[in-house]
């Protein structure tokens, strides 16, 4: 199957615009989602803010070097789901795994795509601040340590530029569905 998906794989395109159109249905999404409480297989489909038109614009180089960079699988299984708009249990079928891997796989390719987008924003041609604002961009998405907030926080006191580009990505980021959406439901804070 996956040779298949690989002979047939030239999705590129496609992922550029179906993240634009994405992008700008947000809003209208998260009013769908009240209405009902079932999960879109959006890439981009929950967003903070209800005004969108500052995401409106979405860097097609970044999308394009975001999706090539994934592992093949996880572009096969959002090609299949995100794209090709199947359920959970027909990429299941597809790729020969169980729904709850099918699940599990989607999960982690849309937040590996999303963080990965949020990578390639990142201009700066200094190896330390463009390890800093991976860094950064991990805390963004959840996934960063005490330890490496410390030194976040000790780069950006000295480097306007990092300050700059963090704000550039944070924007960035609010137009991007939370890591995990569950929390808000568990009732903390
Ligand atoms: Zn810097």
């Amino acid at each position: 199957m996956l040779q298949a998906l690989q002979a047939g794989l030239g999705p590129i395109d496609n992922v550029v615009g179906y993240l634009r159109v994405t992008v700008r249905r947000t809003a209208a999404n998260r009013t769908m989602r009240r209405l009902r409480e079932q999960p879109v297989p959006e890439i981009f489909d929950m967003p903070v803010e209800e005004d969108s038109s500052a995401y409106d614009h979405v860097n097609e180089g970044a999308v394009k070097g975001a999706f090539e960079g994934l592992p093949e699988q996880w572009r096969a299984v959002l090609q299949l789901s995100a794209l090709e708009g199947k359920s959970a249990s027909q990429v299941a079928r597809h790729l020969d795994i169980s729904p709850a891997s099918a699940s599990s796989l989607l999960y982690r390719a849309k937040e590996a795509l999303r963080t990965a987008y949020l990578r390639h924003q990142v201009s700066s041609d200094s190896p330390e601040c463009t390890r800093v604002l991976h860094r950064a961009i991990d805390a963004m998405r959840g996934r960063a340590t005490s330890r490496y907030e410390e030194l976040i926080e000790a780069h950006l006191q000295q480097c306007a530029r990092c300050r700059d580009e963090r704000g550039h990505l944070a924007q960035l980021n609010s137009g991007l569905p939370n890591k995990k959406p569950a929390k808000a439901e568990s009732g903390c804070h």
